[in-house]
């Protein structure tokens, strides 16, 4: 057993509900408090001069000077694992070409696509446990990793073996999802029902005895999959257990309404929702994922966070990180640039990157600091939890604790 204190200030981000707006005096800050830890997970939290009396044994981390404690951050949406630069496709789009002009000069997805199968598994493990280390040293505990640049049976399992290995070698916790319905793959010979029929009979099977992922994402969009094509695809899925989410409302509505009526877990992107999506989406118990790297990548508007949150929406924000749309990766900064967009309160921002983001993950051991949870704790130098979403994201973790061990002390 370990102990962790004294905090200045704790966030515990409990007692707030899943969905509707939250305000900052919804937020419960608990003083000179300390964490008790045995193993991974939350054993107490209690004021730390007592907690150090009464278990007088364990190995206490002793913290000088003031500190706020925070939850683990949680990304749960990203496409970390992949080959390759998109780099020349940026320049492009920020010189003013079209979409079709970017592809026509061979970027957009499938860029990558061809990159990533060029990469070795070993290639892209190393790769992805570059990037997700990154992302723990800035506080992301945990982190949604998305396959979809395979596009074939052998392509997606090479990039899934790829996530579960790196998993195991990094101390954050990566969750993998299937995207094998990302885009259709130029180089398939039938039509889009025929390669989402392959997937899910040939796949789908191997996912599960394989346990490589039980989550099942599709991208609905005109460039991507309809409607019509996806809904059968997301029904099968879903009967074989499988979690559901989908890249839904990006540039055009239709993706939403499918979420909904599959039962999907999470509904991601939402930036072309109007009311009547943001309505759907709120009525039901799916939560919406903001991911604003994707707007500021692509230099378009916001998912309409605050508008979700009216009408009584769940909201996440992740980083989408990807080589395309999403090159910079980094949510504290982004979710604190959707806040102040979206006029979105610190314990909505600071939900949705936490126990927001956990239920969108299905994730029922993590998100808040409680006991029985996961000891997935950051710290930060300072003596008002206001200052972390006010530096706009330039202000990081200087201590990152994942199930129980530091795993990022900025001081050593
Ligand atoms: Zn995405």
């Amino acid at each position: 057993m370990k102990l962790i204190g004294p905090f200045k200030q704790l966030i515990p981000m409990t007692g707030l509900s899943i969905k509707g707006p939250l305000s900052d005096d919804d937020i419960l800050v608990m003083e000179d408090v300390g964490i008790l830890i045995e193993g991974t997970r939350i054993k107490s939290i209690g004021k730390f001069n007592e907690l150090k009396i009464a278990y007088c044994k364990v190995e206490v981390h002793e913290l000088k000077g003031d500190h706020i404690g925070l939850p683990g951050i949680i990304d749960a949406h990203t496409h970390i694992c992949f080959g390759g630069s998109r780099a020349a496709d940026y320049a492009m789009r920020n010189a003013g070409k079209t979409y079709l002009e970017i592809a026509k000069a061979g970027g957009g997805i499938w860029d990558t696509v061809t990159q990533t199968r060029k990469s070795s598994q070993d290639q892209l493990i190393k790769t992805t446990m570059k990037r997700a280390h990154r992302h723990l040293k800035n506080g992301t505990t945990t982190i949604e990793v998305k396959s979809g640049y395979g596009l074939s049976v052998v392509e997606e399992l090479k990039m899934l073996r790829a996530i579960q290995k790196a998993n195991d070698q990094t101390p954050a916790d990566l969750i993998s999802t299937c995207l094998a319905a990302h885009m259709f793959p130029k180089d398939f010979e039938g039509s889009p029902e025929d390669y989402l029929e392959l997937i899910s009979s040939t796949l789908f099977p191997i996912l599960k005895e394989e346990h490589l992922t039980n989550r099942i994402d599709a991208f609905v969009e005109e460039s991507a999959f309809s409607e019509q094509q996806i809904a059968p695809y997301l029904k099968k899925a879903k009967a074989m257990g499988f979690d559901i989410t989908v890249h839904a409302d990006q540039f055009s509505t239709n993706g939403s309404k499918v979420a909904v009526d599959v039962g999907a877990i999470s509904a991601d992107h939402l930036e072309a929702s109007t009311q009547t999506e943001i309505n759907l989406l709120a009525q039901s118990d799916i939560i919406s994922t903001a991911l604003p790297g994707a707007s500021l990548g692509l230099g378009c508007n916001f998912t309409p966070a605050r508008k979700i949150l009216d009408a009584g929406g769940a909201l996440a924000i992740a980083s989408d990180h990807n080589p395309g749309s999403a090159p910079m990766g980094d949510l504290l900064t982004q979710a604190a640039i959707l806040g102040s967009f979206e006029k979105l309160s610190n314990a909505e921002v600071l939900a949705g990157i936490t126990f927001r983001a956990a239920a969108a993950l299905n994730l029922q051991d993590r998100g808040q600091l409680k006991e029985g949870l996961l000891a997935d704790v950051l710290l930060f130098h300072s003596s008002d939890y206001r200052e972390i979403l006010y530096h706009q994201g330039s202000f990081k973790p200087c201590v990152v604790y994942k199930n129980g061990e530091k795993v990022y002390d900025k001081h050593q």
